[in-house]
């Protein structure tokens, strides 16, 4: 019989009843270190004081009243985004498939606003994840994950990451623009090579096309910067981010430069919930934390420290693991062993990461991590190493 919830996840056999910082617990009381993060959501860990106490406030006031009115969380949120980033105006969404679902719309109407209706497609990469609606999905050009649901949405080619010749070769009469993550996240943490982002810049100058970054797991403060493009210093047309931005309630955004979005004009785009006022209270909130003097580079030193600890662990442990991947807390190895069988025997010893593209796992740990949650870590991983060699 099916379950009552649709059946679309292998979920484990685990329910949590509360969490805390870096930590989520069981109704029974066990413990477990959360280096998933929901997915490189909660990105301040759980139950963070300050998120509680804005969604509180907020709620107490008001939830929703729609987008036929002024919505003053968004302009707020929006003008912090905007003086943080390359921005200069912001679409709210409820996630990140939503986010690039609008980045490629904007891409589109850019282009036909311009005089040219007939460039619409973009050039996506290999091995990348935009989300699971028919277009998002049609973006990547995962198979696994098309088959079944008839022809893939049209208007995307696709190329190999990291590969500025193909990308260049790639370009023709009907290309929009591009768009890419500068780390994929679910592919298995594929990190942009050092002038990528460059590279592509100078292309969609050349060629007059649209630069897009899904910076729906790379941003929000996961590589140590606002956005993972910064370091590489190449801003884009259009980024659409999500994830981390809410810490944990849904939101998602499309940043987009004023010349990008010369055809988003009244009528051509819109969501019901999106930027609602809970959720840009708690973006509000989320972004006090994140912009604070320190934290960033906070991140940007525990990443190091991570860093080192797995690279030692690679190279004790040579039939476990094969590598470290991955930029800031934004990070994982490349297994030997199976990733499934991996992720699973952590979780059984107290420590949840999640699974990615090319048998890697991932280490979400919420960027609020210090050098303890890193040894109990790699105490787990060096553990079920060494029992996985005996
Ligand atoms: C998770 C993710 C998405 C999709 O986000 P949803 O909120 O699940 O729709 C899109 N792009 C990237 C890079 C992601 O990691």
């Amino acid at each position: 019989m099916i379950s009552p919830v649709l059946p679309t996840y292998a979920r484990a056999d685990l329910t949590f009843e509360r969490g805390e910082g870096a930590y989520l617990f069981t109704a029974s009381g066990r413990k477990y270190l959360d280096f998933t993060s929901g997915v490189a959501v909660t990105a301040l860990g759980h139950c963070h004081p300050h998120l509680i106490k804005r969604l509180t406030e907020q709620a107490q006031k008001l939830w929703h009243c729609s987008n036929l009115f002024q919505v003053a969380g968004q302009q707020k949120v929006a003008g912090r985004l905007i003086a943080h980033s390359f921005a200069d105006s912001v679409f709210f969404c409820n996630s990140g498939a939503e986010a690039v679902e609008c980045a490629i719309k904007v891409a589109r109407k850019y282009q036909a606003e311009i005089g040219h209706p007939e460039r619409y497609r973009l050039i996506a990469c290999t091995g990348s994840f935009h989300g699971r609606t028919l277009s998002t999905l049609a973006a990547a050009g995962n198979e696994k994950y098309l088959k079944g649901f008839g022809p893939p949405a049209p208007g995307f080619d696709h190329v190999s990451f990291g590969n500025l010749n193909e990308m260049r070769a790639r370009v023709g009469n009907e290309t929009a623009g591009i768009l890419v993550e500068p780390v994929q996240g679910e592919g298995g943490l594929a990190t942009a090579p050092e002038g990528y982002l460059r590279g592509l810049r100078s292309i969609c100058d050349e060629f007059g096309l649209v630069l897009v970054y899904d910076e729906v797991q790379s941003g929000m403060g996961r590589t140590g910067k606002l956005f993972a493009h910064e370091w590489e210093g190449v801003p884009p047309d259009v980024l659409a981010t999500a994830k981390a931005l809410g810490g944990g309630f849904p939101v998602g955004a499309c940043l987009v430069t004023e010349r990008a979005a010369i055809g988003m004009t009244p009528g051509t785009h819109g969501s019901t919930f999106g930027g609602n006022p809970l959720a840009m209270a708690v973006a509000d909130a989320v972004l006090d934390v994140m912009l604070a003097p320190g934290f960033l580079e906070g991140v940007e030193r525990i990443a190091e420290v991570l860093r080192r600890r797995l690279e030692t662990l690679v190279g004790r442990y040579p039939g476990i693991f094969a590598e470290v991947r991955g930029k800031g807390l934004l990070v994982g190895v490349k297994c030997v062993v199976p990733n499934t069988e991996m992720v699973e025997r952590l979780r059984n010893n107290g420590l949840l990461v999640a699974g990615a593209g090319e048998n890697v796992v991932r280490l979400l740990a919420p960027l609020i991590v210090d050098e303890g949650h890193i040894e109990e870590a790699m105490g787990i991983i060096e553990r079920v190493a060494r029992q996985w060699t005996q």
